[in-house]
């Protein structure tokens, strides 16, 4: 058998306690029995398609969601098994799962254990219990430190935490207060993104609808001026470096060793099959996904839809505007061996451009956005649109 190419699978759960304010995800509650039905359904899912990627080596697994430790932990053992029955998954595979604070107990964390998960990821966003409040979260920062302690305890040594910036009232001084508290925990990653307001969010209606207030260029007054949004990303770089965390993606630090492979995955355009609702994929240049709607989804049918296959130019603007994500950049060699062209045949001149610029640096055959680049990483992205 030759070599196996690898494969990273992203299995989607839809559902949560409750729908927090702000979000956008695929995501909704859900009675028992849904859920149920619906892991009845991944699972026939993972039979069905499992036997067209039987060339490829499962390198990662991301079981994401939603809030997937909302499950009965029985189901994600039964995921896994599935998966592992149905795919040739690779030894030292990344098994990364998804939780919230209050919907896992040290019992769930055996059974997630036994079901080979060897990373967990926490969403906390602030430690502050008035900014959870508001964000619509179901827990308050004692909960965390509860299921912090649990998953510890049963374990894990492998932990994301994410947080949050620009919330509504949260200070410079709340915000630091958050990162000092998530830094005395020691995880071993940590995700910081700032607040997105998305239309059709309860969030959008209360902050971001105001037509007048927008057409004038200011904000309500309970989100953080765009000042201090830039000072709390500063006071995030700052603060996580002296702490011992590698900037190895905008918005994602890790201590040495552990940064999430799976997403690498994503920015360095690996191979990659989503399964359940909503969910998609990359797949040999290929682009689908599956349906988002839940009824269709329960009914057993898998088929994909927006199948679209990139074409040459689309494959070198997302090699570009993924890959530059990555405080490491891309590597030109790659480039050549994927495309058949140089990097500078192909973006000479903006290259120059942004060196000059100070955005942009080359060295030992890559080429990375400096940290001026990554702090302004939608201008410099745009350079890389090709006609
Ligand atoms: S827990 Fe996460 S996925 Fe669920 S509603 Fe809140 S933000 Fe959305």
């Amino acid at each position: 058998m030759g070599k196996q190419e690898n494969l990273e699978l992203y299995i989607h759960i839809p559902f949560c306690k409750k729908k927090c304010a702000y979000c956008d995800f695929l995501s909704a509650p859900a009675t028992e029995m849904m859920q149920e039905q619906y892991v009845h359904c991944l699972l026939a899912e993972i039979k069905e398609k499992a036997p067209f990627y039987a060339n490829y080596q499962i390198s990662t697994i991301f079981i994401g969601g939603g809030t997937p430790s909302i499950l009965r932990a029985g189901f994600i053992l039964d995921i896994m098994e599935a998966v592992h029955r149905a795919f040739h998954v690779k030894k030292d595979a990344e098994v990364t799962l998804e939780c919230n604070p209050k919907t896992i107990s040290f019992e769930k964390l055996l059974f997630y254990q036994k079901a080979g998960i060897n990373r967990i990821s926490i969403g906390l966003q602030s430690t502050e219990n008035a900014e959870l409040k508001e964000l619509g979260r179901i827990h308050t920062y004692e909960d965390f430190l509860e299921s912090y302690d649990l998953i510890r305890k049963s374990g894990f040594s492998n932990v994301n935490i994410d947080l949050m910036s620009a919330l509504p009232y949260q200070t410079l001084k709340s915000y630091e207060k958050t990162l000092q508290r998530v830094l005395q925990l020691r995880p071993e990653h940590i995700s910081a993104y700032s607040l997105i307001i998305e239309e059709g969010t309860p969030f959008y209606e209360k902050y971001e609808s105001d037509e007048i207030l927008r057409e004038q260029g200011k904000i309500p007054e309970a989100l953080p001026s765009e000042e201090t949004e830039r000072t709390m990303y500063e006071m995030t770089k700052e603060l996580l470096k002296q702490h011992g965390y590698f900037r190895y993606e905008i918005s994602n630090y890790a201590k040495k060793g552990y940064e999430c492979e799976h997403n690498i995955g994503y920015w360095t355009r690996e191979n990659y099959l989503g399964l359940g609702l909503g969910s998609a994929s990359l797949v040999e240049e290929k682009r689908f996904s599956n349906t988002r709607e839940l009824k269709k989804y329960l009914s057993g049918d898998f088929t994909i839809e927006n199948q679209e296959i990139l074409n040459k130019n689309a494959r070198i603007e997302e090699f570009m505007f993924l890959g530059l994500r990555l405080t490491k950049g891309v590597s030109q060699a790659q480039f050549l061996n994927q495309f058949g062209l140089s990097i500078e045949n192909v973006y000479g001149k903006v290259l120059t451009k942004l060196q000059r610029e100070g955005l942009l640096a080359k060295k030992d055959g890559r080429i990375f956005l400096t940290e001026q680049g990554l702090d302004v990483s939608n201008y410099v992205m745009a350079q890389f649109l090709l006609d």
